[in-house]
């Protein structure tokens, strides 16, 4: 895909957002006081004022999933009153996390973070893939929502990783012509298993690559992204990966401290995107 296509349709998608979420939240000069604090791991944190620290937000997502997993749902900002209100005011002022998930049937966003309307900005993709339309929605819902975390949230039994993995161990098939240039951002997360565990049964590969193209996303997005990497860096966002089982409806937190180090070792590399506005 040409690079001129690329970057129009990606003009196109901003455009369309900002139609959506109104010029405040483009502005993003509403957010000026931040609120500074200290977090659990010793990063320093700043939260857009009258938005949770990054801690606090992760905090809101693990105990909603809590709430769903245990039968317990409040199912929050879900009524007219919600939906009135989501018409006048701006979404960067409610939002508390950007979520970048599968498109998955099984792995409904809201329903298990317990959450509602303009609690949380959504990307879908199959495979949950960070490339370049990905990155600039995750942009969008870091910088222009202002959600204090991004969730890079991969599920068992994916597709996308399962049809990645059996045509990378000669059991693939045909393919339809758009599916390809979507699944070569996961085969490095399967490469990368399959030289970790040399003749190790599918389905241990399989269930290793959804967890590593988690972290795959995250190295894609910091590679992609000057601006997410300004905001980790300075304790305004928080990115986190996890993995939801689709058979239980829990969330499995990955250890935080591995974002950062992925964050290390992306600014040692020279490949990195540098500039962090478009021109
Ligand atoms: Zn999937």
């Amino acid at each position: 895909m040409s690079f001129v296509v690329k970057t129009s349709k990606q003009i196109i998608l901003m455009v369309a957002l900002v139609a959506l979420t109104g010029l405040t939240a483009w502005a993003g000069s509403h957010h000026e006081q931040p609120v500074a604090e200290q977090s659990e791991h010793g990063h320093h944190q700043e939260a857009p004022k009258g938005k949770p620290t990054p801690d606090e937000a992760i905090k809101m997502l693990r105990q909603g999933n809590e709430r769903f997993v245990t039968g317990t749902s409040n199912h929050p900002h879900m009524d007219s009153a919600r939906i009135i209100q989501a018409g006048r005011e701006d979404q960067g002022d409610h939002a508390y996390a950007t979520v970048i998930t599968c498109s998955d049937s099984r792995v409904p966003v809201e329903l298990l973070f317990d959450a509602g309307i303009m609690d949380i900005f959504v990307i879908r993709v199959a495979g949950n893939v960070v490339d370049v339309d990905e990155a600039g929605s995750i942009e969008y819902g870091l910088s222009h929502v202002n959600t204090p975390v991004l969730v890079v949230l991969g599920h068992t039994q994916c597709g996308a990783v399962t049809a990645v993995t059996a045509a990378m161990t000669g059991h693939g098939h045909p393919l339809e012509c758009n599916i390809p240039p979507l699944v070569d951002n996961i085969q490095p997360a399967v490469q990368k298993t399959l030289d970790a565990y040399p003749g190790a049964p599918t389905r241990d590969i399989i269930r290793f690559s959804i967890e590593e193209n988690v972290w795959q996303g995250i190295r894609e997005l910091f590679m992609r992204s000057p601006s997410t990497r300004e905001l980790v860096k300075n304790g305004q966002a928080k990115v986190v990966g996890a993995i939801y089982n689709v058979g239980t409806g829990k969330v499995k937190w990955l250890p935080e401290e591995q974002t950062f180090s992925i964050l290390d070792d992306v600014e040692k590399d020279p490949q990195k995107t540098k500039n962090a506005m478009a021109h």
